[in-house]
């Protein structure tokens, strides 16, 4: 027999995984399963009349004209960048403060990627660094081609002001919307593309609405759906009028351009429809978790996340609820982010900024480029926020942030 002695577990020692609470998860109800089920039992596994289906509902809740559901967010923002034209000479911008995907899409296509500081109070792009940039940039003649706009947390950027200036200085707009399905914007969904040409959404397992692995890239323009289907799928087509000569018979296609297998199956896609009924309860559940952080939260110190007003006119789809701890000091975040994992509280930190990444650097960005996004990093901390958390799990993160900022 072992000595129990060794069952001793020292209090400092960190929770199983298993225990802990993650800052994110999927909700999947048993209609989820009957749906991708039902997919399984039927002649069509890959891109087909469920992922038409799929595009159709969120068309339809966005009040957008087109949807091409893909494979993954990433592969959205890369067919999006193609679809406008992004190639060598050119160069994009987006926020500093994003998943790394943001800035990978138009290195794909050979541009160069460039950051616009963060508003400290949103942690979305900042509106007057961006006509600042954007003056200098017109008067060197360096003016880019696109602007990634990522609706941080799930609250949309200020597009108003995003749109006027890109308009302005002819800059095309994508909404990196990864986070914001659900959100309003303006009294109109996020997707709408009121204020873009083309708007992305990712349906991996942490977002608002999963299928697993997913993406969709949602525009108002005809032509730039038509370039983003042809892109999703190796730029073939069967279809004579987009032929460059008379097909040789009913089985004829032609490759037109060059494009990848980026298509979502319908596996996928029967699993986000029939998630995407739920977006408005998932938005709502995450704003009541919110309000009660909020309310919780007062006492400790910490700066709480601006989240809008959870009306049509302006609502978060509250992907992550981040707070910031008073300190602008990387040894009290990183001790902060240790208590509270190791009290079972899966905090993360959204994000490493990307200019900050070795690959990056590389390319000669560095500390000190973008002072907003690299003090927010200092102090930035997610706490769990999904749509299956109980009050009472809420509660022990709750306990757990009064002890560890007291
Ligand atoms: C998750 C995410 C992506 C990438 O989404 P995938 O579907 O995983 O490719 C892109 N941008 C942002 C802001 C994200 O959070």
């Amino acid at each position: 027999m072992k000595s129990s002695a060794a069952r001793v577990i020292p209090a400092a020692d960190p929770p199983a995984a298993d225990t802990m609470i993650p800052y994110g998860r999927q909700s999947i109800s048993e209609a989820d399963i009957r749906a991708v089920v039902e997919v399984l039992r039927s002649p069509w596994l890959t891109q087909g009349p469920t992922a038409e289906r799929f595009e159709q509902a969120i068309t339809g809740y966005c009040q957008a004209r087109h949807a091409v559901a893909v494979n993954s967010a990433t592969s959205a923002l890369h067919i999006a960048c193609l679809a406008l034209g992004i190639g060598p000479g050119d160069t994009v911008w987006t926020s500093p403060v994003t998943f790394v995907a943001s800035a990978n899409c138009a290195l794909y296509c050979g541009a160069a990627i460039d950051f616009v500081d963060i508003d400290p109070l949103t942690a979305n792009v900042d509106p007057d660094a961006l006509e600042e940039k954007l003056f200098h940039a017109h008067a060197s003649g360096q003016l880019p081609r696109a602007l990634i706009a990522v609706h941080l947390a799930g609250l949309s950027c200020d597009m108003k002001s995003i749109h006027q200036l890109c308009r302005k200085y002819d800059v095309a707009i994508i909404e990196d919307a990864s986070h914001a399905i659900g959100a309003y914007y303006d009294g109109a969904p996020v997707g709408s593309c009121r204020y873009s040409d083309i708007t992305v959404f990712s349906f991996h397992p942490v977002k608002i609405i999963t299928s697993g692995e997913g993406g969709m890239a949602l525009s108002n323009d005809a032509e730039l759906a038509r370039k983003m289907r042809l892109l999703r799928s190796h730029c073939i087509t069967r279809d004579e009028a987009q032929m460059t000569h008379e097909a040789d018979g009913p089985w004829y296609y032609q490759q037109i351009g060059l494009g990848f297998n980026y298509r979502m199956t319908d596996i996928q896609a029967a699993l986000g429809l029939s998630q995407s009924h739920r977006i408005d309860e998932f938005v709502a559940a995450r704003n009541a978790l919110a309000r009660r952080y909020h309310a919780s939260l007062a006492g400790t110190g910490l700066s709480l996340p601006v989240t809008g007003l959870d009306t049509p006119q302006l609502r978060s789809a509250l992907h992550l609820y981040v707070v910031r701890i008073h300190e602008d000091d990387a040894e009290a975040h990183r001790s902060a982010f240790e208590a509270l994992r190791a009290r079972g509280i899966g905090v993360n930190v959204h994000y490493i900024p990307v200019h900050l990444q070795p690959y990056f650097r590389n390319m000669g960005f560095g500390p000190g480029d973008y002072p907003n996004a690299e003090r927010y990093y200092r102090q930035a901390l997610s706490l769990p926020l999904y749509a299956d958390l109980t009050e009472s799990q809420q509660d022990q993160v709750i306990n757990a942030l009064h002890e560890v900022f007291s």
